[in-house]
């Protein structure tokens, strides 16, 4: 008898306690909710071999209703960063603060409030293969312990928003790569979540079906106002929807900052050497034809490389004004990150010198003379 009038007791407190949790959060969401901030972030693990520095001196904001990424090479502590929102990783020292509050304080009533405020996908989708879609979907509701009726009518309501209408009873195993992400989004959504973290979510997918999810996602952003931290070793995914970059190197900040700025210009070595595969090469016909001296009736053949901060962007005609002489464009691709152009052209103009090159300032972001042709390549 009287335990039982402890027990109730406790779950008298521990109701209290998740209200108002529930009370904070919802308080939190009509606020505009969804910011992270990282203050003076440390993560040390200990393992056999010794300790291991995973994250150091880490000071972020991460705004509300953001999409913004994370990269850097393997081991640089991008897991180990994203998963201290939720707090599945507790920093060694330092604090995360989600809606200005520090998570780290927490106790277990406001941490399963927490991660119902935060969803997650992953590279693996973590789906339960003996369970239908519906109820992979449901399972957060079921053990969150929402009425039956409201679990069906969100379950339908996510299926519908993530474009899996019709395959409620259908098993996982019967599912492509990119319907079986889109039951874990849809999961993940269930609870009507504030932030949601994608760990390498296009990972395991073609890139059809990459793009496809990346739509989804960018629609979620706009729709739902979610705030989006996704972590990726696919810099075509930070450029295809990330409107913030952090460069993660060997736990630190390397450099952040607007996609088309950080990729337009890299300041850090890690950033260029994770850039590098994106940089095309000189075809081999032009190369093979390049002479370090000017030739008599020859070109002169440029580099130009635009980092988006340009006014106006490439603008050829402009170019022959400025060097007064007209230029022919021999190869480059130029691509829109975030509505700024940029990317690299070469071209072929009559009578150029390095001198030449300071009256391109303001027009490209920097241009180098990589050599004379004979005749027109
Ligand atoms: P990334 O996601 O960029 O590959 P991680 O955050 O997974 O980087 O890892 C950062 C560093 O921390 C790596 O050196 C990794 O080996 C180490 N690490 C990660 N998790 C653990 C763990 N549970 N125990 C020991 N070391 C770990």
């Amino acid at each position: 008898m009287a335990a039982l009038t402890v027990d109730t007791a406790v779950a008298a407190v521990r109701g209290a306690a998740a209200q108002a949790a529930a009370a904070k959060a919802r308080a939190a969401s009509a606020a505009g909710a969804g910011s992270v901030r990282f203050e003076a972030l440390a993560k040390t693990y200990q393992s056999a071999t010794g300790a291991v520095r995973a994250l150091e001196d880490i000071d972020l904001e991460i705004p509300a209703g953001r999409i913004y990424g994370i990269i850097g090479r393997s081991g640089a502590g991008k897991s180990s960063l994203l998963r201290t929102i939720n707090r599945l990783e507790r920093p060694t020292s330092g604090r995360v603060l989600v809606d200005g509050q520090d998570i780290g304080r927490f106790d277990e009533d406001a941490l399963v409030e927490l991660r119902r405020r935060i969803g997650m996908i992953f590279q693996h989708f973590n789906l339960l293969s003996a369970k239908t879609v519906r109820e992979n979907v449901a399972l957060p509701l079921v053990v969150a312990g929402v009425p039956k009726r409201q679990i069906a009518e969100r379950v339908d309501e996510v299926l519908a928003l993530v474009g899996l209408e019709g395959k409620h009873n259908v098993y996982p195993s019967r599912l492509s790569g990119g319907q079986k992400q889109r039951v874990g989004i849809a999961r993940a959504l269930v609870h009507k979540p504030e932030i949601l973290l994608c760990d390498e979510a296009t990972s395991a997918l073609d890139p059809e079906t990459t793009l496809s999810i990346l739509k989804l996602l960018r629609d979620i952003n706009r729709s739902l106002g979610l705030t989006i931290v996704l972590i990726t070793h696919e810099m075509s995914v930070i450029r295809e929807i990330c409107e913030t970059v952090l460069v993660l190197e060997q736990g630190r900040i390397a450099e952040e900052g607007p996609v088309w700025q950080v990729f337009g210009a890299p300041k850090h070595d890690a950033t260029r050497a994770l850039l590098q595969p994106l940089s095309r090469d000189i075809p081999e016909d032009i190369a093979a034809r390049l002479v370090p001296q000017p030739v008599a009736g020859g070109e002169t053949v440029l580099e130009l490389h635009y980092t988006g901060g340009e006014s106006g962007g490439p603008d050829l005609s402009r170019l022959a004004s400025v060097l007064g002489t007209s230029v022919r464009l021999l190869h480059g691709t130029i691509d829109r990150i975030q509505g700024h152009a940029q990317g690299t052209l070469l071209v072929a103009a009559r009578g150029v010198s390095e001198d030449d090159l300071a009256t391109l300032g303001g027009h490209v972001g920097s241009a180098r003379i990589l050599g004379h042709v004979a005749t027109d390549v």
